[in-house]
């Protein structure tokens, strides 16, 4: 596979996302995909870890189970939208939706997107591509606003 970063992000080394999840397989397999695609996961098998993970480490981008020991993504998702630093890194819930209104509710609960389980490789990728060139947008404009200096 060809590396996704976007340019904007590339320019600062490999994207760092955080991946939290207590499935070994599906952690696995996003681990697997990120690095293949030339991205840095850095990995949590907990909510409290994943909190803690997001907060040293400051990424490009947060996916997140839902279904999670000792603190729900719900919790997580809370927690790092309060966070000044972390607000505008984009959180992305990693669920398969069982019930209708569970996209309603992960949104609601502050994440800023979802990717479906089970994992398809190029929608994932593509998915998360998506949410890397956002938030890097996003970043910048938080940052100060107005077009990028670097570019011109
Ligand atoms: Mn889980």
């Amino acid at each position: 596979m060809e590396s996704i970063a976007p340019p904007g992000i590339a320019g600062k080394g490999p994207p760092r996302i955080v991946v939290i999840e207590d499935n070994p397989t599906s952690l696995e397999l996003m681990t697997y995909l990120l690095r293949a695609c030339g991205c840095l996961p850095l990995t949590a098998i907990d909510g409290e870890e994943g909190v803690a993970v997001a907060q040293r480490e400051q990424p490009d981008l947060i996916l997140c189970d839902i279904q999670l020991p000792k603190l729900h993504g719900y919790e997580v998702a809370r927690i790092l939208k309060r966070d000044a630093r972390l607000r505008h890194v984009p959180l992305v819930a990693v669920t398969a939706y069982a019930m209708v209104g569970d996209r309603e509710k992960v949104l609601a609960a502050g994440f800023d997107g979802y990717l479906g389980k089970p994992i398809a490789p190029e929608d994932f990728m593509r998915q998360v591509t998506g949410f890397l060139t956002r938030g890097e947008r996003e970043q910048r404009e938080a940052a100060g606003g107005g077009p990028d200096q670097r570019e011109s």
